[in-house]
């Protein structure tokens, strides 16, 4: 079939028979998987053992420091690989989120499609700014993508950040603590005091553990873990700046916590937040389209806040857009039907499900069909139609034959 994007437990890219599956929340495929970064809502295929994923090292690695079990059935990517499967080509680019995030640019003879995962679009304290690239289909994160937020210049956040903790909390006898990601944020703000301050800097657990990952991909970051002896001194003394990711407590008294994180630019002025982000802001992710120049764009991972960024895409920018669903898109609009293919996996499925009243997992039926060589969206397609003419029968589990 056509090249295709749908959502669907992940982003699923199907070109003739062959498909993959990006960032999968679910299990629910058997085309290879290829994982983004290593936050928690884009690595979930490292919870199936059998599926056979895509990854760089650093990702694996900081999976491996958060206590991730059983990670196997991998294969290493690095920026600038080519993957070929059959017609596919994944072709590996930075995205300058946090340490290891990659987008994915996907070729087909018939065109091709950027997923860009999470993106900064400026170079930090630690990371390179993402790099576009021209394509057909863009699939965008819009996790700021909304006038609401616009960050002020890195060096200025920065310089608020390192203001505010020696001149503001330590005379006052309190301890600076940001509250913040482990992943990324926290090396961001280990590098700013390290680069900027003598202050040293703690770390609680998981930001020990991932800024040690880091380390070890050759980032020079300073920091003492607050159970170490050093940490325990430093803080002890009230000598110190720490890094404790949103959530956890630690067991400080005279602490004066503060946010580092995007969401910073929506709270008053009372309130102490700095806008330190790792993702992209409103205006860098309308130039970064532009200058994908897509034919169309598809967005995702947005909240309430950012729901109407395509239609933003399509005033300023004149390009289609709309948020990624699981409908069929093509660079030639959206699929309903496909004709006599559809119709063929309409028959195999009939001699798949075979036993009248039996409750076929939808799981199993997609494996089933792409064993024997339907895609995934032909096989939805099918059992739509066989659920409209009343032949199958939705199930809570799947479906059964009436
Ligand atoms: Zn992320
Ligand atoms: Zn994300």
């Amino acid at each position: 079939m056509a090249l295709s994007v749908k959502q669907n437990k992940g982003i699923l890219i199907e070109y003739k028979r062959q498909g993959i599956v990006l960032d999968p929340t679910g299990h629910n495929y058997n085309y290879p998987v290829f994982v983004s970064h290593a936050h928690a809502d884009h690595a979930a295929a490292f919870k199936f053992p059998d599926y056979c994923k895509y990854a760089t090292e650093e990702t694996v690695d900081l999976l491996n420091a958060l206590g991730w079990k059983n990670i196997q059935n991998w294969n290493k990517v690095k920026l600038g690989d080519r993957i070929r499967l059959d017609d596919i080509e994944i072709h590996i680019h930075n995205a300058g989120h946090v340490l290891g995030s990659v987008q994915f640019e996907v070729n087909t003879p018939e065109g091709n499609v950027l997923y860009t995962g999470d993106i900064g679009l400026e170079d930090s304290y630690t990371m390179k700014s993402a790099e576009c690239k021209k394509c057909d289909i863009l699939i965008i994160e819009t996790t700021f993508g909304s006038p609401l937020f616009s960050f002020p210049k890195r060096k200025e956040i920065a310089l608020d950040m390192v203001r505010w903790a020696t001149m503001d909390a330590l005379p006052h006898n309190k301890i600076p603590v940001f509250k913040t990601d482990s992943i990324g944020n926290a090396q961001e703000i280990i590098k700013i005091f390290n680069l900027l301050t003598k202050l040293p800097v703690v770390t609680s657990k998981s930001a020990s553990k991932v800024s040690e990952v880091y380390r070890n991909h050759g980032y020079e970051l300073e920091f003492y873990d607050y159970k170490s002896k050093n940490g325990e001194e430093l803080i002890e003394n009230k000598r110190c700046v720490v890094i404790s990711p949103k959530g956890s407590k630690l067991p400080i008294e005279d602490m004066e916590p503060a946010l580092a994180s995007g969401w910073a630019v929506l709270f008053n002025k009372r309130s102490k937040a700095f806008p330190l982000s790792d993702h992209a802001d409103f205006k860098s992710l309308l130039s970064y389209i532009r200058r994908c120049k897509p034919k169309k764009v598809l967005t995702f991972h947005g909240g309430t806040l950012t729901k109407d960024f395509h239609s933003y895409i399509h005033t300023k920018l004149g390009i289609e857009a709309r948020p990624l669903s699981n409908n069929i898109e093509t660079i030639n609009g959206l699929l309903y039907n496909n004709g006599s293919r559809v119709k063929s996996c309409t028959n195999q499925i009939l001699k798949t499900v075979r036993i009248p009243g039996f409750n076929y997992t939808e799981t199993w039926l997609t494996r089933e069909m792409t064993r024997t060589g339907y895609s995934i969206n032909e096989t939805q397609q099918a059992v739509n139609f066989l659920l409209n003419r009343g032949v199958l029968e939705k199930t809570e589990i799947g479906i059964k034959l009436r």
